[in-house]
């Protein structure tokens, strides 16, 4: 039967994953009677972590609970909630987080970093590519990322506010393969669950239509700071991004488990690879604001699959900062591929026909080794 095979396919797509982020909601995170953490919960969570580790998964914590838990802390009352006492909830009580992931994560041997963006660092192109960066460098590590919007400095209109949409540009920016979004709803219904016996749960979402929307507003359950909406406007973003998103409950212990065992969830399923829509999305919709001429020892290169150095540039073009698009050409004017240049024109000018031994001493720190790495390079064929 149809549904079968697609149980099936479902539960592989989180086993089969290589690079995971799941987004953890506070109201999982903290007990709501007591404001205190939920330790028996996180402590099945990191154990869930170390599994798919152990299969070699790599893994990307978005955890919200910093303001649950710093209120209590600093003992808060419930009227006070101007947007600095939040704040101030958020300072106290994301150390307060970040102490019980690394202790949780240390019994297992995991080592944890803590990353704190707010929607300027995912909006603005060189703090993106920054953040992009160093994430990219602490999963090489064989770090677990824990990721929450810096809620201290965020003031109300920069801020994301949900932990739902910063998980899906986080899933964006580190191009994972599966968004969990764990919470304390089962996934997305076809009418409000609270009010009618027989609201079934969507298993599947391919497209996320005007009709699919209009059931995100009738779900009616209200939890952290996003609901259904927020998780609908995420699943939209980590789609587009080529990244499958699971809407999931976490109210049992082990869900991550529970995914994969094909309990009810919502699966929102791309159509293209995290890859394929990164480069799309530079071949596409990136608008050029240089143009760089390259030798044939780098136009080689470039059709071989490898990066572009700086030693193979001639010449450089245009105005343009680190991150920007760029087009690369050959010394006969073709286009030959697109990409996102690590350096901005006037260090590109300096460094170009340079080896990396000597950029210290030309731009004054180390830099990167690649002028366009291939990750952020498409080649236009023809
Ligand atoms: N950043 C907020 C916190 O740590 C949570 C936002 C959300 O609930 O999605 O408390």
């Amino acid at each position: 039967m149809a549904s079968r095979a697609r149980r099936r396919r479902d539960q592989s797509r989180l086993r089969e994953a290589s690079r995971v982020v799941v987004k953890v909601g506070s109201s999982l995170l903290v007990e709501k009677a007591t404001g205190r953490l939920h330790r028996k919960w996180l402590q099945s969570l990191v154990r869930e972590i170390a599994r798919l580790r152990g299969r070699g998964q790599q893994v990307v914590l978005v955890s919200s609970g910093a303001i649950a838990l710093g209120r209590r802390y600093l003992g808060l009352r419930p009227e006070q909630r101007k947007l600095e006492e939040q704040q101030a909830a958020a300072a106290a009580g994301q150390i307060i987080l970040a102490h019980a992931y690394q202790e949780l994560l240390n019994r297992h041997d995991i080592k944890v970093a803590q990353v704190l963006l707010t929607l300027d660092d995912t909006e603005s192109r060189r703090r993106y590519l920054n953040a992009r960066n160093t994430l990219q460098t602490l999963l090489e590590l064989g770090v677990v990322p824990v990721i929450n919007e810096n809620d201290t400095v965020a003031t109300a209109e920069i801020r994301y506010g949900d932990n739902d949409r910063l998980g899906a540009r986080v899933a964006e920016m580190t191009s994972a393969d599966v968004l969990v979004l764990l919470s304390d709803v089962d996934g997305l219904y076809d009418a409000d669950p609270t009010r009618e016996a027989d609201a079934q749960l969507i298993p599947e979402v391919r497209e996320i239509t005007p009709e699919i929307e209009a059931l995100a507003g009738a779900s009616g359950t209200e939890f952290g700071s996003g609901g259904m909406v927020t998780k609908l406007v995420a699943a939209r973003m980590a789609l587009s991004a080529g990244c499958d998103t699971v809407i999931a409950s976490g109210k049992r212990l082990r869900p991550l488990a529970a995914i994969e065992a094909g309990k009810p969830c919502t699966w929102f399923v791309s159509a293209g690879s995290p890859l394929a829509a990164r480069k799309q999305w530079i071949a596409g919709t990136l608008k050029p604001r240089g143009q760089l001429t390259i030798d044939p020892g780098a136009e080689r290169a470039l059709a071989g699959g490898r990066s572009l150095l700086p030693v193979g540039v001639v010449a450089v073009e245009g105005r343009f900062g680190r991150g920007d698009a760029v087009t690369v050409r050959n010394r006969e004017g073709r286009d030959l591929a697109r990409g996102l240049v690590a350096y901005d024109s006037e260090e590109a000018r300096r460094i170009l026909g340079r080896h990396s031994e000597d950029f210290e001493q030309l731009l004054g720190y180390r830099g990167r080794d690649e002028m366009i790495h291939r990750d952020n390079l498409v080649l236009l064929n023809g």
